[in-house]
């Protein structure tokens, strides 16, 4: 399939990179295409960034049926442009549309869009230190129809904004409060995939969290409420005397690919990185017996984010006396130099955009 490009006639100044923050700015085009059941994809074209005209019965705004990925284009010391495991992204993508009954993406053609928007919009990847431009493809059902059925008409657009340093006060740790009321998912439900409905729910314990000034929500399994799961928008990881730990993929946990790349590093660095049930109870005797070294956060957006408090209800965890811990530097120094492309890339995970 072709892609049909009609160019900005009216682009944008480009801001700033210390006005950027996240998610604000968008830049001159997006890549947009159609699928219906009996034609398939189709009319797959980059047009001017603009708003979409959608019919008021549209079985997104009624139902939910909605899923979004997010990668970055980052920019090389040599000025070059490259992505961070592209495919992975496009192969969850699909993983969520089949939970959700939307259509399958052709993985190449999908690549092929991604790569072409960006190379379109090359000048906007931004190249001040950590900046980077954010990639979010998403699709959504689209049947002019309030009968509550599977999708015959969907869209699937990719939009693009370029995005400041996540650390503007460096890489500092982070309090997180562990909700025990609210739940994000159940096996079964939707937890592994990324869609929106996800977020929906969760914005209630965010917003409590954010009261009472703690920066993200740590969820727990909904059935037990013991197990710790993931945090906000990122996964999450426990340095326990020398093993690493996060929690097992058990179908409420969005499978991050950064948590897949962290992972991947510490095994070929030689640290035994387990992946099991974690509960509460474990963190608490851990944390009592000085056995709990580190904890941190990590997802495209932040890529690692060092914890230092977890707090639930009255009682405080202090991890590592507050200060981010060898690991957790050495994985941010390793994953950002990689993707940056400051240090060379060994594992095949980088993909440059020409
Ligand atoms: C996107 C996301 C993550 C992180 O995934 P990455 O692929 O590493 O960016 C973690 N948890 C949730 C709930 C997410 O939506």
């Amino acid at each position: 399939m072709e892609i049909k490009i009609t160019k900005n006639p009216n682009p944008s100044p480009k801001t700033p990179a210390d006005k950027l923050g996240f998610g604000k700015v968008f830049t001159d085009h997006m890549f947009i295409m159609e699928y219906d059941h009996d034609n398939g994809w189709h009319d797959a074209r980059i047009v001017p960034f603009g708003n979409l005209s959608v019919h008021p019965a549209s079985t997104v705004f009624h139902y939910g049926a909605e899923i979004f990925e997010g990668l970055k284009a980052y920019r090389t010391p040599s000025g070059a442009i490259q992505l961070f495991r592209p495919l992975e992204n496009i192969r969850r993508m699909n993983n969520s549309a089949e939970r959700m009954c939307l259509p399958q993406l052709d993985e190449e053609f999908a690549l092929k869009a991604l790569e072409t928007l960006v190379s379109l919009e090359k000048d906007w990847v931004p190249s001040e230190p950590n900046t980077s431009l954010y990639l979010r493809p998403f699709m959504f059902g689209n049947d002019a129809f309030l009968g509550v059925h599977t999708v015959n008409n969907c869209t699937f657009l990719i939009i693009a904004s370029p995005v400041g340093s996540y650390y503007k006060e460096g890489l500092n740790p982070v309090s997180i409060m562990i909700e025990t009321e609210d739940v994000r998912a159940v096996r079964g439900g939707t937890g592994y995939a990324k869609c929106g409905g996800n977020y929906g729910a969760s914005f209630r314990a965010g917003k409590k969290a954010e009261e009472k000034g703690y920066s993200q929500v740590l969820w727990l399994d909904g059935v037990e409420r013991k197990y710790i799961e993931e945090v906000g928008a990122m996964n999450v990881m426990f340095k326990v005397g020398d093993e690493i730990v996060t929690p097992a993929l058990t179908g409420s946990i969005l499978p991050g690919i950064t948590r897949k790349s962290c992972i991947e590093l510490l095994r070929d660095r030689g640290y035994k990185v387990s992946e099991r049930l974690f509960s509460v109870d474990e963190l608490r005797e851990a944390c009592a017996s000085g056995a709990l070294k580190e904890a941190w956060g990590c997802g495209t957006a932040a890529v690692v984010s060092p914890i230092g408090h977890l707090v639930i209800g009255d009682e405080i965890f202090t991890i590592n006396n507050n200060e981010i811990g060898a690991v957790t530097q050495e994985l941010y120094d390793t994953l950002t130099g990689i993707q940056w492309g400051r240090l060379e890339d060994k594992y095949g995970w980088i993909y440059p955009v020409k």
